[in-house]
Formats: C-alpha cells, structure tokens, sequence
C-alpha cells in the first residue's frame, strides 16, 4: 500500500539524538537562540520566538494581543479544526470566510464579505503551501485598524512579491510538527514585527521549564510509527483503519492523542533546534524539488481529479498535493485502496470550520471539503512509485465514476 503520507526519516536526526546528552543547559539555550535568529533572518522579520507547538504560537499571539471575550475574529472557512477549541476557549465570536473554489485559501472579498464594525482580527492560512491574498486582506485590516495574524504551518518559505508569507501580517504562527515542513518533532514559531507582541511572548516563555527528554520521546514515537507504516503488513493495517466504518474513528483518535501530547507544555529544547536549523538551511531546496514535483504529477492526475490552484498570489511551499474529485470521495478511496493507494478524504485532509460551528453562510467550503481528496506525494517519492499511484488512480477513477 502506498501510504497518504510519510514523514522522511533523517540520520542526522539520529545523531542529534544520540548527542543530546551532552548538550550543557547553556549549549541547549544557544541553540534554542541560534534558530530564533535563524528564522527570524530568514523571514526578514524582528523577531521569531519557538514554541511548543503551532497551536500553542496562535494561543501566544491572541493574547499578546489582547484579544478576549466577546471580541470577533474572522476565521478560514476550511483549516485545521482543532484551532477551534483554542478560540473558542478565549469566548472570541468566530465568523468564518468562506474560500475560493479553486484555490481553497481564502480571498480580499470573501473576508470583507465576513468583517462587521465589531471584527477584532483576521485569522488567514496559507493554505497546503499556497500564499492568499495577503496583500489585499491586509489592505482591509489597515482601513479596519486590525491586525492579521497569518497561520504559515503549511507554508515556511512561501513568497509574495519575494517576501516570505509570516512577515505581512501583525504576527504568524509556524508548526514545527513532524508532519510539516520544518520538522523539529513538534513545536511552533511565533514571527512578528511587533516588539511588545515579543515582549509579551517572552514573558511567557520565560517561566516555562526547558527539558530535552519530552520532544526526544516524540521523535522515538515519529520514528516507530514511520517505520510501521513501511512496513509490509501496514497494507492490511491502513485498509482496516481506513475503511468507511473505522476511517472516522480512527482519526479521532490519532487526532485526540496528538492533543494529549502537547497539552504538556514546555520550553523549546536544544534537541529541537538543532534539528530544525538543519530542516531550515534545506527549506528553499527542499521546496524547491517538491514543488517541481507537484507540478509534474498535478499535470498528469486521471480526468476528474482538479488540483488546488497555486500561483493565484504568490509562490507556493510543498505541504501536500489535494485535489477536487468531482464524483463519491468514499467510494474512490475504496477503489484506490483496492488498488494499492490511500488518499485521504474528508477531515483527513482539512476541516470545514463553517460546519463545525453550525454556520451556514459558506457554500463553498462545504462543496469542497465532500470532494477534496489528499493524495500521496513526499519527498522520497521515486518516479517508479509515482507512475504506479497515477495508474492506480486513474483505474480507481473508472471504477468509482
Ligand atoms: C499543523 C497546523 C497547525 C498547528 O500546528 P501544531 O504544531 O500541530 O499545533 C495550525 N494550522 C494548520 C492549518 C495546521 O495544519
């Protein structure tokens, strides 16, 4: 079976494992620092603070900002879902924009068509590595005199104008989760301009205590799932997690353990810098050949199957190649796992947040989440691997029409 996803597994990462002992509290502090002022350079912003998580960057930015209850924020329609509890638990009001159809991100219209007199903040995403309209969403925050906060966990090194998305608007949050592009076995990135943002930012992470072993379990946790999913028998496993009945459950629970995980929160640790200062210095290469990837396989998908649009405002990082499928997603995951390929459907690919929050108003967003279909593309994809999934679809395509 030719997995959804796969997280690439570096040796070096195991070196930096093995070493860590060794790293003085001093020497893990340096590094913590050394990648503060490594991303921050490579942004081109004040200051880039790390986090425990991405999810626990935004928590940071909102209330370095001082946004609370009763104030409303304009959110994406279609994001990660699990960024809901974290403005929900603030007593913010959550207006959702909706998106446009083919880019999926959305757009200056859809977020002025969502503002009221009371918005607060616009929340963006730069979504599966694609920039959004940053430039004239941030137009309308400036006539508003609000800020933005843009969520870049898809897309470290995504460019507009030459500029990379995270410095446009007041504040942005990166993850640093194994899954995203720069890996440091979870943990998160606070980017902003804003001194007193930074200030307040560091208060907060002042009085966290900076312990190595937590990120060095969950890199052992990557490894050990990583290496099941090569596995020859992962074939069986994935068609029974997979399947309709269990696929829902399933990722409930995988989502519910990850949440459990971070919900310990501690200081970034020298372990975690040292990887993701190496993940950094690749970024611009690695998205580079993933993206030439993207294209070659976006232009070669069966009849049926519309790739997300990504050079409507800017240049794209590699997070993940989606598509819309005009037709049952269920019923060509069952046909494609038959096959030898899983695809991710549904929430597996992202969440609808207008639905989650029973408001009605977003049409698109509903049509695209039945339709998006997450498809296997990772660094490591080897030519042979890639003609064999696109033949496989392509056979999945005709049985599921
Ligand atoms: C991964 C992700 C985050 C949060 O990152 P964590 O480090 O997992 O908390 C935020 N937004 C989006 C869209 C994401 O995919």
């Amino acid at each position: 079976m030719i997995p959804r996803r796969r997280i690439p597994l570096e040796w070096t990462d195991l070196k930096e494992w093995l070493v860590t002992p060794w790293l003085s509290p001093s020497g893990a502090a340096e590094a913590v620092s050394g990648f503060e002022r490594a991303f921050a350079d490579y942004l081109g912003v004040g200051y880039a603070r790390a986090t425990a998580s991405g999810r626990d960057a935004l928590g940071l930015i909102l209330d370095g900002l001082g946004l609370s209850v009763g104030d409303e924020v304009v959110i994406p329609a279609y994001t990660l879902g699990e960024l809901l509890p974290l403005l929900q638990q603030r007593g913010l009001r959550l207006v959702p924009a909706d998106i446009d159809a083919q880019s999926f991100n959305v757009t200056a219209d859809s977020v002025a068509a969502s503002m009221t007199p009371q918005t607060r903040a616009i929340l963006v995403v730069h979504l599966l590595g694609a920039p959004c309209d940053i430039r004239g969403i941030c137009r309308l925050a400036a006539q508003a005199g609000i800020p933005v906060i843009e969520d870049c966990a898809h897309a470290p090194g995504a460019r507009v104008d030459g500029r990379a998305v995270g410095g446009f608007g007041r504040a942005a949050l990166f993850s640093l989760e194994a899954t995203k592009a720069v890996s440091a076995y979870g943990g998160g990135v606070v980017a902003t301009n804003d001194t007193a943002l930074a200030a307040y930012v560091d208060r907060e992470l002042a009085v966290r205590p900076r312990r190595e072993w937590p990120a060095m379990k969950k890199a052992l946790l990557t490894w050990g799932e990583e290496l099941l999913v090569r596995c020859p028998l992962y074939g069986i496993a994935a068609r029974i997690l997979f399947s309709d009945r269990m696929a829902g459950r399933f990722e409930q629970a995988y989502r519910g353990a990850n949440q459990r995980a971070r919900s310990r929160v501690v200081a970034f640790s020298g372990f975690q810098a040292r990887v993701a200062l190496r993940r950094l210095r690749q970024l611009d290469e690695r998205n580079r050949r993933l993206n030439r990837l993207w294209q070659e396989t976006a232009a070669r998908l069966p009849a049926g199957l519309v790739p997300q649009q990504r050079d409507q405002s800017g240049d794209p990082a590699f997070y993940n190649l989606v598509a819309r499928f005009d037709g049952d997603v269920r019923k060509l995951r069952r046909a494609a796992q038959a096959r030898g390929v899983d695809l991710g459907i549904l929430g597996e690919v992202m969440d609808d947040t207008a639905a989650l929050l029973g408001d009605g108003r977003c049409a698109r967003v509903a049509q695209l989440h039945a339709q998006a279909v997450l498809l296997p593309l990772y660094a490591g994809m080897t030519p042979a691997r890639l003609r064999q999934w696109l033949d496989a679809l392509q056979r999945a395509v005709g049985a599921a029409a």
